[in-house]
């Protein structure tokens, strides 16, 4: 294992090699650490080698291990969703804190489900609602909403079509906010991820949260809230799309970071 593991180390470095070791052992950092003259057997040996090689050609982690941690639980992923990321746990901070214990969520482009399921365990007397256009992406979700026991409604769809008439204590989204020709889009773990999650084809990236805000006020009862996910340099439009549409109280909250990562307003 230890020849093995700075191979790999020197080739995608060293906390990589160990995920992927344990992933592939079904093993725990510590057993990893305390174990390393375990012998692999010749398949193991192949597979971590494929794994190694996949990883090095630039294929996310956690495609690779199936799963990624959000909110303190693991999602199943696959390359049919955005990889949760840990800025959109500030999305469901600032929705915890608006959703009434037993009051109705949307969550629009729910991708693995990550918002929608962590909303329905943290607040299980509220009904949560996820819609996705990716039938696949839905199939994730669903698993994962199984996965940690609560039941959310999911429908397929573009935005609001699917809950026509309907109307929730809140609604958010994540949905694809980079803009066409982002250069982030050719590098890293973009690349591997579905585009439609990343961008809408939109020149300033801003056309799905526009139809996700102007959409807003006809599926909120009064006084719910709408959060939206954006782009680091996106706080400014999205306050005025949200002025445009008639919200109150409009509020950027900021990811850990301290990027403006969040907006939104609460219908009058
Ligand atoms: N936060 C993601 C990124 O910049 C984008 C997610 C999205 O478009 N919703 O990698």
């Amino acid at each position: 294992m230890r020849a093995a593991l700075e191979e790999a180390a020197a080739a995608i470095g060293a906390v990589d090699a160990r995920v992927l070791a344990c992933h592939l052992l079904g093993a725990s950092r510590a057993w990893l650490i305390a174990n390393p003259m375990h012998v692999l057997t010749e398949s193991q040996d192949a597979q971590y080698d494929s794994l190694v090689a996949r990883r090095a050609m630039g294929m996310p982690v956690a495609y690779l291990t199936g799963t990624r941690e959000f909110w303190g639980r693991e999602f199943a992923v696959g390359p049919a969703v955005l990889i949760p990321r840990p800025e959109t746990e500030t999305l469901v901070e600032a929705a915890l804190a608006r959703l009434p214990a037993v009051g109705t969520a949307l969550d629009l482009g729910s991708g693995s489900g990550a918002i929608a399921v962590t909303l329905a365990c943290e607040r299980p007397g509220a009904a949560v609602c996820a819609v996705d256009a990716s039938a696949e992406a839905l199939e994730v979700a669903r698993a994962n909403a199984g996965r940690h026991g609560v039941k959310v409604e999911f429908l397929l769809g573009s935005w609001y079509a699917p809950v026509a008439g309907r109307r929730f204590d809140l609604v958010v989204a994540n949905p694809p906010y980079v803009a066409e020709g982002d250069h982030h889009l050719g590098e890293g773990d973009l690349r591997f991820e579905p585009r439609a999650a990343l961008t809408d084809g939109s020149r300033d990236g801003l056309d799905s949260l526009r139809a996700v805000i102007a959409g807003a006020p006809a599926h909120l009862a009064p006084g719910g809230w709408l959060l939206v996910e954006h782009g680091w340099d996106q706080a400014p439009a999205c306050r005025h799309l949200l002025a445009q549409a008639g919200f109150a109280e409009i509020a950027s909250v900021a990811d850990l970071a301290g990027i403006a990562r969040v907006a939104g307003g609460r219908r009058q």
